[in-house]
């Protein structure tokens, strides 16, 4: 085939023109390169292999980690026309033999499997016999260790540069954060790659979030309010609670059905299927519902529990509004989604290292949630965008929060984690700052810092918001790979010069509860000796305690 990219677009696919970068991702691929794709959901990525394959010579292989997804693509190009097959362990006997013969004439344009069949050695080694168009690494994050799909075999995926020079790949994610961004590039490129990122904002969403005090009597009154008769998501965490929110919207006189994956098949998909085909159906759902689904005009996602990351909420608000029109992104959060999340990573039979991961994801969606910037910003800042203002329309735009001045406890963090070595965590460094009476402490000798002992006046909890705030802007980073040490990045230079101040949500509740745990927390037995001893340290070394906030080594250290 000779046909131009253009041609390829309208005679197969029925479209006009090319979105966003596709035209230049598909002639980089043309041209034999590699590329990495980052376009949110919904942006277009199949096309950026799919056209290549059809217009290069060869099959295409493409690795999918989902069997869903698999089946999805390729009955939809089946259905326009081109000749797409997969293989996976779900096929029957005979229509695995069909599909390995076509493979094997050269008659299959595109050929889906997942990782762990293309790896098998027998099966590389046939492909190796065969003339290969390209590539395809969909849904590219699962190479990440830092993020929750991640999938050991996608690791392997390395071995395609030795075993078929010449033969381009690319690559394609909607999880842009530049952690994740670096990773792929080093795991499947390191022969080098041509990457594009697409901006992740999304203009027309409404982003808000609210405190979970009679979650269902809100979330009825927003329907309500907001969009009556429309279409929606509602994300619940657990089964039993979608199908109970489900009945409760009916009884409400909501169109509402509930869909998890504990449902019977035949059921979930009647749901899904009233849910693409009608305009006013609100799905009360887990996460397993979203993926692959195509609705353009969903007016509103609502999140009744937390989601598990920022890059998971975006994914899940993504889902909104997807026709340019006005849409909401609608969630209440309160702590005992935190306690919940932190229970049931508890219990959790993931590795160390993962588990360690999901507790920073956790870490950073609360910051987050608690930020009392705009929320377009604050997302998109946190997928390494720059967005020039305030959007003017997300709660915290149209109505400023309450807030409270916490600039100096700031600084004195930032002392302090520079001043324990940027090498613990943050109950460590919060623990130094509020003076606990701690045997590693005193091990360490932080009980003689200047910094132990001076954040007794915020309970524990602010604190944590505190460092949220700073992990959230990125002042303040934790390391990965360790045990989530903090360290300060170039970015805090302003706050601790005084050129800038940092501001928290005023939580009424956290206040009366800090108070009154105050009292009982605030003067741990032996602290004021520890205190005296630190003094007595601090005067024998000639430190003058207190000498934090202009701290000159710091700023030198930093300059
Ligand atoms: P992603 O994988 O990035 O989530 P898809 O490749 O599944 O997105 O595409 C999402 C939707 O957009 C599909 O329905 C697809 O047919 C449509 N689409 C992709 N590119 C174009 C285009 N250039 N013009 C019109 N529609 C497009
Ligand atoms: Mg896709």
């Amino acid at each position: 085939m000779s046909e131009s990219p253009h041609e390829v677009l309208r005679s197969v696919f029925g479209y006009q023109a090319f979105r966003g970068h596709q035209q230049s991702v598909i002639e980089q691929v043309l041209s034999g390169g590699n590329a990495l794709v980052l376009m949110p959901t919904g942006g277009g990525k199949s096309l950026c292999y799919q056209i290549p394959a059809l217009i290069r010579p060869g099959t295409a292989v493409v690795v999918s980690p989902l069997i869903a997804l698999m089946r999805d693509q390729v009955e939809a190009l089946r259905h326009s026309g081109v000749k797409a097959a997969c293989l996976n362990s779900s096929l029957p006997p005979d229509e695995r033999r069909a599909t390995e013969q076509a493979l094997q004439a050269g008659e299959l344009d595109l050929l889906y499997v997942a990782p762990e069949r293309l790896l098998q050695g027998a099966f590389l080694a046939r492909l190796s016999q065969l003339r290969i168009a390209l590539f395809a690494i969909d849904e590219a994050h699962c190479v990440s260790q830092w993020g929750h799909d991640f999938r050991p075999e996608y690791m392997q995926l390395d071995c395609l540069k030795e075993r078929f020079p010449g033969v381009p790949r690319i690559a394609l994610t909607a999880t842009a954060d530049a952690r994740t961004r670096r990773e792929i590039e080093a795991q499947l490129f390191p022969d080098g790659v041509e990457t594009w990122i697409s901006s992740f904002d999304r203009p027309n969403i409404r982003y808000g979030v609210g405190s979970k005090q009679n979650a269902r009597d809100q979330l009825l009154g927003f329907i309500r309010e907001r969009h009556a008769g429309q279409s929606g998501i509602v994300y619940c965490l657990s089964r039993k609670k979608t199908e109970s929110l489900a009945a409760w919207l009916a009884d409400q006189g909501v169109n509402a059905l509930p869909y998890h994956a504990g449902m019977l098949a035949e059921e979930r998909q009647y749901h899904q299927r009233r849910f693409i085909q009608e305009e006013d159906l609100v799905i009360v759902a887990t996460v397993a519902f979203g993926m692959g689904i195509d609705k353009p005009d969903v007016r509103f996602v609502a999140h009744m529990d937390l989601p598990r990351s920022i890059e998971s909420y975006y994914q899940e608000t993504g889902r909104a509004g997807r026709d340019g029109l006005p849409a909401d992104a609608w969630m209440v959060y309160g702590l005992q989604d935190v306690v919940q999340i932190r229970q049931m990573l508890a219990q959790s039979t993931a590795p160390e290292a993962q588990k360690q991961a999901e507790r920073r994801r956790l870490e950073a969606l609360l910051g987050f949630c608690e930020s009392t910037d705009c929320r377009r910003q604050t997302l998109l800042a946190y997928f390494g965008e720059d967005h020039a203002g305030q959007c003017g329309n997300c709660d915290n735009c149209l109505q400023p929060p309450d807030t409270r001045d916490v600039t100096e406890q700031a600084r004195m963090l930032l002392s302090c984690v520079y001043r324990t070595g940027q090498r613990f965590g943050a109950h460590y460094v919060i623990d130094v700052l509020r003076g606990k009476d701690d045997e590693r402490i005193r091990r360490n000798g932080h009980h003689r810092l200047s910094t132990f002992g001076i954040g007794e006046k915020l309970s524990r909890r602010q604190w944590f918001t505190v460092t949220r705030q700073l992990l959230a802007r990125g002042y303040l980073e934790a390391d990965a790979e360790g045990h989530g040490s903090l360290f300060l990045s170039e970015a805090c230079r302003p706050l601790l010069r005084g050129e800038e101040s940092l501001r928290v949500r005023e939580d009424k509740a956290s206040q009366r509860r800090s108070r009154s745990r105050a009292t009982g927390e605030a003067a741990p037995a032996g602290w004021e000796a520890l205190r005296r001893c630190r003094r007595e340290q601090a005067e024998a070394e000639g430190v003058p305690p207190y000498v934090i906030f202009h701290d000159a080594t710091l700023m030198e250290m930093l300059r």
